[in-house]
């Protein structure tokens, strides 16, 4: 039994709120915290009357941290479910630690304003040690680690499908596969028609920063940097067919690097349609992806923001969207002495996603791993002082987890490789 904090109330938060509501026997008490408050309201409305848990609802700017505090400690959950934005990261983690409760996210920090100056040096500094230039890392985060110890606190980070199961299938992999795993690809591909000719499937702030970026990837105990979109591969994707893959940075690559010894080559794969691509790259031409603020008629504005405001909103998209996911890892390596491969993959349907909570499948399978992590991190099953991703823990409960909560995974061996 356990009283569960989640903060935001967008498209993965729902999933994950209606899984904590169908949870009841670990999740008694919800709150639903967020910066809209109608939108908290308007779902504990919905979700009330057909669950045991008790949900109480509270407007929030996560963005303050004695705001935020001062709600944890008034309302005091076992842990904060963090499913508000990347930028939010670091305030929700202080708050954590000021009220002595321990934290969850999906997504590792970055920040709103690249162009802070304080912020830039630290990233410029970051870029030409590490050798890749994203926005995010882990390196914010991983500094909190001697604060959670000290305290006797959990941060679990990044336990959405990727990051999340995905490093998850890593570590299962490791344990019941491999000696040694030498190669990770990490495939995601979604199989999806919202029928709009331009949308993103979740925040597109996020989204399309992430998309635009370098490429990079992992090998031989360092960071290869390549342009945008400039390695593509296809593959033939179990429920969905063949697709076009890009090669982008990913955040688990910096995590599994970390901690799985021995690994030679990780590369994250993400698949995108030609018509995606070139809207894509139109916008970032006029200048439309910038998050630089502009004058516009007396008005500062964020190109970025205000096309976000143009886009459907990523919460639309479920009722229109068909197809499926296939997201998993490929891994090769040694058992036994012999080489081996293994490919370990979910397959999603858009659609009965839509019928069980009312979402796409992108927020689904971000928003039931969400729920997992925070009931393994409230059970304490995956307790334990310090900042962890979800690869550093036993994987078998969170891979139980994964068949009984909707995203059942299936083992392949000898899989079709990524060349
Ligand atoms: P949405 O934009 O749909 O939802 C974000 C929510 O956070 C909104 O309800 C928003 O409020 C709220 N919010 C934003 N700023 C604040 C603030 N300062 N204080 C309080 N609440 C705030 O995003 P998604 O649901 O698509 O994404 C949620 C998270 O999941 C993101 O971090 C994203 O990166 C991550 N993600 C992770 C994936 C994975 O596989 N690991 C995949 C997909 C997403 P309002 O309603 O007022 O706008």
């Amino acid at each position: 039994m356990s009283k569960l904090m989640i903060i935001g109330c967008g498209g993965v938060a729902s999933v994950a709120i209606h899984k904590c509501c169908q949870n009841s026997d670990v999740f008694e008490e919800i709150m639903i915290a967020s910066r809209t408050l109608s939108k908290c309201d308007a779902l504990k409305e919905k979700l009330q009357p057909v669950t045991k848990t008790k949900i109480t609802t509270a407007r929030v700017d996560a963005d303050h941290v004695e705001e935020l505090t001062e709600l944890i400690r008034s309302y005091q959950p076992d842990a904060v479910l963090n499913l508000a934005l990347p930028y939010q990261d670091l305030t929700i983690m202080d708050a954590c630690l000021a009220a002595g409760v321990h934290y969850i996210d999906t997504a590792n920090y970055e920040a709103e304003d690249t162009n802070d100056p304080q912020w830039r040096g630290i990233y410029e500094e970051r870029c030409k040690r590490l050798g890749f230039s994203a926005y995010f890392d882990y390196s914010w985060q991983w500094a909190y680690k001697e604060r959670y110890e000290k305290a006797g606190l959990t941060a679990l980070l990044g336990t959405g499908f990727d990051p999340g199961v995905t490093s998850v299938f890593a570590s299962y992999a490791q344990k019941h596969y491999f000696d040694e795993i030498h190669t990770i690809d990490i495939l995601d591909c979604n199989g999806g028609d919202h029928g709009y000719p331009f949308a993103t499937n979740f925040n597109p702030e996020i989204n399309l920063r992430e998309v635009s970026a370098p490429g990079s990837y992992w090998e031989n105990g360092k960071w290869v940097e390549i342009p945008p979109m400039s390695i593509k591969r296809e593959y033939n994707f179990e429920g969905v067919g063949q697709k076009d893959m890009y090669l982008l940075h990913h955040e688990e690559i910096e995590a599994l690097a970390k901690n799985i010894p021995g690994v030679k080559r990780i590369r994250f794969f993400m698949t995108f349609g030609q018509s995606y691509l070139t809207h894509m790259k139109c916008l970032e031409n006029v200048g439309m992806l910038s998050t630089t603020p502009i004058e516009f008629n007396g008005q500062s504005i964020v190109p970025i923001q205000f096309l976000k405001s143009l886009l459907p909103d990523p919460a639309s998209l479920g009722p229109r969207t068909v197809g499926k996911t296939n997201i998993g890892c490929i891994f090769t390596g040694i058992k036994d002495g012999k080489e081996k491969s293994l490919y370990i993959y979910n397959v999603c349907d858009h659609q009965e996603c839509y019928r069980e909570v009312e979402s796409q499948a992108i927020s689904y399978t971000t928003g039931v791993p969400a729920m997992i992590g925070a009931m393994l991190v409230v059970s304490g099953l995956w307790k334990k002082p310090g900042v962890f991703t979800t690869d550093e823990f036993d994987p078998d409960p969170y891979m139980e987890a994964l068949n009984r909560w909707g995203l059942p995974w299936v083992v392949e061996e000898n899989p079709v490789l990524v060349e």
